[in-house]
């Protein structure tokens, strides 16, 4: 698997495309119980509708979330998501010198990014510590159920 790592000079600012509430959000049983109706818990994501082209997020209208305050974590994180170092490693993956390394509770941990989202290139660096934190939490959502 070909993986974009975050830099320091990777910028991002959302162009509010909605490009992204077109992908499958994958819910932890948390997030599923809050969405109620708006789940499809076939394949724990949102429920999707018929958007202009193609099937939509339920939850997005027009361009904006109509629950963004409390978006899912993965709508948080996206175009990022962290990774431990240590799952890389085992996975044989390289990681480049210039990857971006978050220690956090004693592990370390690297970005990643969707290099189709049209708002990597412009803007300003994110806040990694924050990207690995939600992440992690979303992970630990997944282990308690
Ligand atoms: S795809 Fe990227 S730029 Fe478009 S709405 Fe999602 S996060 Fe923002
Ligand atoms: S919950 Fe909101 S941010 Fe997440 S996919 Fe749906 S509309 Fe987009």
């Amino acid at each position: 698997m070909e993986f974009n790592f975050a830099t320091d000079a990777t910028l991002f600012e959302c162009t509010r495309c909605s490009r992204c509430c077109s992908l499958d959000v994958m819910l932890s049983d948390e997030e599923m119980e809050r969405l109620g109706e708006d789940v499809d818990r076939k394949w724990h994501t949102t429920r999707k509708v018929m958007g202009p082209s193609d099937p939509v997020c339920c939850l997005l209208k027009g361009n904006a979330c109509a629950i963004y305050e409390s978006r899912p974590k993965l709508c948080r994180v996206y175009p990022f998501l962290a990774i431990p170092v240590a799952d890389l490693e085992e996975m044989k993956e390289q990681i480049p010198e210039s990857a971006i390394r978050i220690s956090d509770d004693g592990e370390s941990y690297v970005i990643i990014y969707d290099e189709k989202c049209p708002g990597i290139g412009s803007g300003r660096t994110s806040n990694w510590p924050e990207i690995v934190s939600i992440t992690k939490s979303h992970i630990h959502d997944f282990e308690r159920t």
